[in-house]
């Protein structure tokens, strides 16, 4: 087993830099250009809250679908899980990320998971507030006291991106409006969406969400946010669903929760051992970052962190 520190991480990067060639950084994200394509860069946060870092860790990027996580921890504390997955299922889901046909197969009736654009949507219509902008900047807070970084915000370009581009993600409300699925107007839905994928953060900050899973939820100062029966829940929904329809194969080759975005982000969450979080833009068809995956693959297995290996407990027999 490797030894974690900044210098592996260095190294670590360089090996899985050239998987960049493999992926497109995705064309109608503002903030996101080929000047990106060979960028690397991992955070990561061990439970004592030491940091090693690597390659451009300080890079920001629109959070996109790592947005999902955050939203289905704020719901699950809003209506408890029964609710929510009356709202929407838990089962991985074969096809793309934001399939239209799934949700009209007459077995499903709801969409498959909250990792999915249409679960996802479904979510956001959950969260508590008066308003969009009471229940975004309840989301926003939520995820400034997790990351400890008082300047999380929106970018007003790429949300207006996200507004401009919608159609798709607006089809996937409105079908979800006919089917009784949403609790809120489904504008209000879409915006509240709009809005979380819009949001900047670097490394740093994606490996903070990670470290929070991974930690039993507890923010920075020690207070306790989220019970442990929803952090199981978000994981466990992490593990099966967050790398889109990849998800098995991320399950067998690194083999620990992660939930990836197409702006290229990766949240990755070791229980009781380690947050991730790894920016690298050039994604592949099925939207995960190609040198990011790469290197997850090699850290699960440098640092033995597959949950379903007994490496980690060797050392207590
Ligand atoms: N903004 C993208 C969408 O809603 C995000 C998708 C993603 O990161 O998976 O389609």
């Amino acid at each position: 087993m490797k030894k974690l520190s900044n210098q592996y991480l260095e190294e670590a990067i360089e090996d899985s830099k050239p998987y960049a060639a493999n992926g497109e950084i995705k064309p109608d994200i503002p903030r996101m250009d080929e000047k990106m394509r060979d960028m690397l860069g991992v955070t990561i946060i061990t439970p004592d809250f030491e940091i090693y870092r690597a390659g451009e860790y300080d890079q920001t990027v629109p959070m996109q679908s790592t947005s999902k996580i955050i939203g289905l921890m704020l719901a699950l504390q809003d209506f408890g899980k029964d609710r929510v997955f009356q709202t929407v299922g838990m089962e991985p889901m074969g096809d793309f990320f934001n399939s239209i046909s799934s949700l009209e197969s007459p077995a499903n009736e709801k969409p498959f998971n909250p990792m999915v654009n249409a679960g996802a949507i479904s979510v956001a219509s959950l969260i508590k507030g008066q308003t969009v902008e009471n229940r975004f900047s309840r989301y926003l807070d939520f995820l400034k006291d997790i990351t400890e970084n008082n300047e999380l915000k929106m970018d007003e370009e790429v949300y207006e991106a996200e507004v401009n581009n919608g159609a798709r993600n607006r089809s996937l409300a409105y079908f979800l409006q006919s089917t009784g699925t949403l609790v809120t107007d489904v504008e209000d839905a879409l915006d509240l969406y709009f809005r979380m994928n819009s949001i900047m953060m670097n490394s740093t900050g994606f490996a903070r969400v990670g470290l929070f899973l991974a930690r039993g939820g507890y923010d920075p100062d020690g207070n306790k946010l989220i019970p442990d029966q929803h952090l199981r829940t978000v994981k466990a929904i992490m593990l099966t669903s967050g790398m889109y329809n990849a998800s098995g194969h991320y399950a067998v080759e690194v083999g620990f929760p992660c939930k990836s975005g197409v702006s290229g982000s990766i949240i990755g969450s070791v229980p009781g051992v380690m947050g991730i979080g790894v920016v690298s833009p050039p994604i592949d068809s099925k939207g995960n970052s190609t040198a990011g995956g790469a290197l997850l693959k090699k850290l699960s297995k440098d640092l033995e962190l597959n949950m379903f290996g007994i490496e980690n407990i060797k050392d207590k027999h």
